[in-house]
């Protein structure tokens, strides 16, 4: 604390994100990171973006990016706004599109950056509780309200919700934008991109940090109405032109043109969780089906605390949320085959020993 603090500094309460531990070498399946590299192609891209031409601005529109986007979608430049992170554009999404006095509405579980933009931009907001087998209750989500988020599929319990239930609460709150946040849509489920052209308040925020193994570059993005694109570029534009460097701008655009290495390994992932989800069920743990890199998980002979603990001693980071209804699970992300087999053995031993 210091004196020199503004009120709003005092009062924020910091998203913590998942360790980045630098002291010792883990199996590392805390922060659902990919664990295979980038496309070749784009790692060739962006050594090819390092030269003199850094000494330049890059394009504050990132228009080739933009198109590359586009592209994948079928939609136009004007559909799509790129940033520094989807947790940028998300925090611009608040900026631009909530106000002080209506509360938006998103899941008590999901993920923790929306209650810190909440009231970082001062914005009230009202949890709608998910069941107890962690089904989001559309019918909740259909009042009258100041925004909706939608992480779909969910973080941290992998569960996703159809495109029918999203098209009735895009419908019922057609006076405020509906955010879905598809950071893990890659590993399962259907994108609700094909409903762009059909609803002028839905905005999709996705990001290039999971299925395309680049969240140490920094790219997200956001698809929806031009009205809405051009929202958040308002904002962008009163915040920082150039959210986007030359090395971010070649390496996402690679990476997304080269959809075969981008397929191959979002289906390796999707058979290594499919597999590690069974071997979890056979040892006895509850495992959520999940549509993401990552699967959420309990078990009835130990805690999610104690479990976190001893794999961390064995040199395996999961991630542990001691929050209400979700203290007793862990998320742990898919790595490779070789170090979910390592997690699998250590989790084996260690519930063996409770026995
Ligand atoms: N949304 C969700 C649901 C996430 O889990 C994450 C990753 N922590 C993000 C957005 C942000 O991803 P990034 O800023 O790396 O694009």
């Amino acid at each position: 604390m210091s004196k020199y603090w503004s009120n709003l500094v005092k009062n924020i309460v910091p998203y913590v994100p998942g360790e980045q531990p630098q002291d010792k070498q883990y199996i590392k399946i805390n922060t659902n990171e990919n664990p295979y590299p980038p496309s070749p192609k784009a790692i060739e891209a962006m050594k090819a973006a390092i030269g003199e031409n850094i000494r330049l601005y890059p394009d504050p529109e990132c228009k080739r990016l933009r198109d590359a986007i586009a592209h994948c979608f079928n939609l136009s430049r004007e559909h799509v706004f790129v940033g520094n992170g989807s947790d940028e554009v998300l925090a611009f999404a608040f900026m631009a599109f909530f106000n002080p006095g209506l509360p938006i509405l998103f899941a008590d579980i999901t993920y923790s950056f929306y209650p810190v933009y909440s009231s970082l931009f001062n914005i009230e907001y009202k949890l709608i509780e998910l069941d107890d087998n962690f089904d989001l209750p559309v019918d909740r989500l259909l009042s009258g309200n100041g925004g909706i988020i939608i992480a779909n599929p969910n973080a941290p319990t992998g569960k996703y919700i159809g495109l029918d239930c999203i098209e009735k609460i895009l419908i019922s709150s057609n006076n405020s934008v509906v955010v879905v946040d598809e950071a893990y849509i890659d590993f399962g489920g259907e994108s609700a991109a094909g409903l762009v052209n059909k609803y002028t308040n839905l905005l999709i925020i996705r990001t290039m940090s999971k299925s395309h193994s680049l969240a140490g570059l920094r790219v997200g993005y956001a698809l929806g109405h031009e009205d809405l694109i051009q929202g958040l570029d308002r904002i962008k534009n009163s915040i920082n032109s150039y959210t986007l460097d030359r090395v971010a701008l070649a390496g996402a655009e690679e990476a997304l043109r080269d959809a075969e290495y981008f397929d191959t390994t979002r289906r390796k992932i999707i058979a290594t969780r499919d597999r590690v989800t069974e071997k979890l069920r056979d040892m006895g743990f509850k495992v959520i089906d999940s549509q993401t890199n990552f699967v959420f998980t309990s078990h009835d002979k130990i805690s999610g605390g104690e479990l976190f603990k001893q794999l961390k001693d064995m040199g395996i980071l999961v991630r542990y949320f001691n929050k209400p209804r979700i203290d007793n699970y862990l998320r742990v992300s898919i790595g490779t085959d070789y170090e979910m087999d390592c997690f699998l053995d250590a989790v084996g031993k260690i519930i063996e020993s409770k026995v």
